[in-house]
């Protein structure tokens, strides 16, 4: 199974919000529209953590009306507010799944609905450029978070950190660990 690397070993501290996301085991602060403080939900009224509804997918609210307004955890988890992601299988939104761009695969396969909803269930990541959400085996892959070289090292089951991110990268990617190098150094070690 791939993790999602981003280009650059930026790693995020991690607070501990009780939420828990099949497709999102990343750092919380890695994802896209969490209000880092309890606020009232604008579709419940309970006070949770919240994600901003601007950008998701609601009929709770219309286009117009949802701005500044919040959903919580629970709520989420309802489908009382969802979030549409671009995916290599093509976007998933409230329509479904549709291939609307050339970098999709070919013929995407027929993912379980159970699925689909699951993913629209879970927030979207913050990413330097557009979100791409992977996939493997008719399923969405989990969101690890962005891992420096110490966590490769620290997930290897022989030490070489340097090989497990080689093995989980695209070939075209590989050159990024030693482009990493501190000068002077030959080990990346943080
Ligand atoms: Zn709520």
């Amino acid at each position: 199974m791939r993790a999602i690397i981003s280009n650059n070993f930026l790693f995020l501290g991690s607070k501990t919000i009780p939420m828990t996301f099949k497709y999102f085991k990343g750092p919380i602060d890695e994802m896209s529209g969490l209000l880092i403080e309890h606020s009232v939900c604008s579709i419940c009224g309970k006070t949770a953590y919240c994600f901003e509804l601007d950008y998701t997918i609601t009929d709770v609210f219309s286009d117009d009306d949802k701005d500044g307004k919040f959903g919580c955890y629970a709520c989420l988890k309802e489908g009382k507010f969802e979030f549409w992601h671009d995916t290599e299988f093509g976007m998933v939104d409230e329509n479904g799944l549709s291939k609307v761009y050339k970098h999709n695969m070919e013929n995407p396969p027929s993912i379980e609905n159970e699925r689909l909803i699951e993913l629209r269930r879970t927030p979207q990541i913050i990413t330097w450029q557009q979100e791409l959400w992977l996939t493997h085996c008719n399923d969405f892959m989990t969101y690890k978070g962005t891992w420096a070289p110490k966590d490769f090292y620290l997930n290897s089951n022989d030490g070489d950190g340097k090989a497990l991110f080689m093995s989980m990268t695209d070939k075209e990617l590989n050159h990024l660990w030693d482009d990493s190098l501190p000068d002077n150094e030959t080990i990346l070690t943080e």
